[in-house]
């Protein structure tokens, strides 16, 4: 928070010529002691740099609005016309080096959006639609994507280490963005995803042969009709290249991989339909027309399908010991027995829509 070393300019006339040396930027490199406004120009593109002045003593750390900055959204950080500064508004940002108290003054001109598209325009994910008070960067969202991705952090470990940057003496005393994290990210999640998938991009209108709405990243390697083939109507025979048109495809299940049955939020739904799982209706419909002593199943979750009680019969094939073994108590109370699985077998990719949660025991 505080740092006791000044230097032979602390307190000397500002190169300004209108105020006294006292503020520095601990974020850009080899910055030199200012004045207070001085900082502030010279950080209006960077309103997120942490400063330190000197008060007398020792150099506290202060936010760029704690010296009086404001970021004026639409103008390339210059002044809206139609948006004096006292329209300006405080807005919790949370970005890679902390959480910064802001000061946003949104653009007023006859073009503006909405505060929602002003935000994001500026690479701030808002945490709310209606009156947003709490911003993410676009960088903290892709930090902490790759972070999750490649060291597994959970995102209550990354906002605490993100409130322990804003004040590392008393981190308890920054603000908490974690609830709305959780929600963002998810939100960040899935938009990076239709963005990689191209349904952003309208590719369902190029790749026709695709189910509308595929998230599945789908094998390139594995043959596909009108994708990666040539286009004939008899298959080649009698040749060693038609294992060139021959799709290795592998069924497995774990039956570990279970699910018992708990309170869930009923708001907690899945945002992405069409990757792996089946779409929730869809299978539910499924299940009932296959039938046999399916049970009524409640709906907690559209990926899960749940039973009450697991009613299973056994199987008449003699060589199926697996499912013969299985006792009817081992599954008591669970909502989903296992999950299986088809993928091709040369290249590990998991077919779109080909996982689906077991409801009794290994069927
Ligand atoms: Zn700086
Ligand atoms: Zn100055
Ligand atoms: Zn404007
Ligand atoms: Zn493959």
């Amino acid at each position: 928070m505080a740092s006791e070393a000044g230097d032979s300019t602390t307190g000397t006339p500002c190169a300004c010529g209108s105020g006294t040396r006292t503020t520095r930027c601990t974020d850009c490199l080899q910055s030199p002691l200012s004045c207070e406004q001085c900082f502030v120009r010279e950080h209006k593109l960077l309103p997120f740099h942490w400063a330190e002045q000197w008060n007398g003593d020792f150099f506290v750390r202060k936010d760029y609005a704690d010296l009086g900055g404001t970021i004026t959204l639409g103008h390339n950080g210059d002044a809206c016309k139609h948006a004096p500064s006292s329209t300006a508004i405080d807005l919790t940002i949370v970005h890679t080096n902390g959480i910064h108290e802001s000061r946003v003054v949104f653009c007023k001109c006859s073009l503006h959006g909405d505060r929602l598209s002003q935000l994001t325009s500026h690479q701030l994910f808002p945490g709310s639609t209606d009156s947003p008070r709490q911003a993410f960067t676009f960088d903290l969202l892709k930090n902490f994507h790759l972070y999750s991705l490649a060291s597994k952090k959970s995102a209550y470990d990354y906002m605490n280490a993100i409130r322990r940057l804003t004040n590392n003496a008393f981190s308890k005393d920054a603000p908490n963005p974690y609830p709305a994290f959780l929600r963002i990210v998810r939100l960040w999640r899935l938009l990076t995803m239709m963005k990689r998938m191209g349904q952003a991009h309208g590719i369902d209108t190029v790749l026709t042969h695709r189910t509308p709405g595929n998230m599945a990243v789908q094998c390139p390697a594995c043959p596909e009709p009108g994708f990666n083939m040539d286009e004939r109507i008899e298959p080649l025979d009698k040749s060693i290249i038609r294992h060139t048109e021959t799709i290795f495809l592998s069924l497995d299940g774990n039956f570990r991989l279970q699910r018992k049955k708990k309170n869930n939020d009923p708001d907690d739904i899945a945002l992405i339909k069409g990757a792996y799982f089946p779409d929730g209706q869809e299978y539910k419909d499924y299940l009932r027309k296959v039938g046999d002593n399916t049970p009524e199943v409640p709906t907690f979750h559209p990926a899960l399908h749940l039973t009450s009680e697991c009613d299973f019969q056994k199987s008449t094939c003699a060589k199926l010991n697996a499912v013969n073994m299985q006792e009817k108590i081992k599954f008591k109370g669970m909502v989903c027995t296992g999950v299986v699985k088809c993928k091709c077998a040369r290249h590990d990719f998991s077919l779109p829509k080909a996982t689906a949660n077991l409801q009794k025991g290994e069927r």
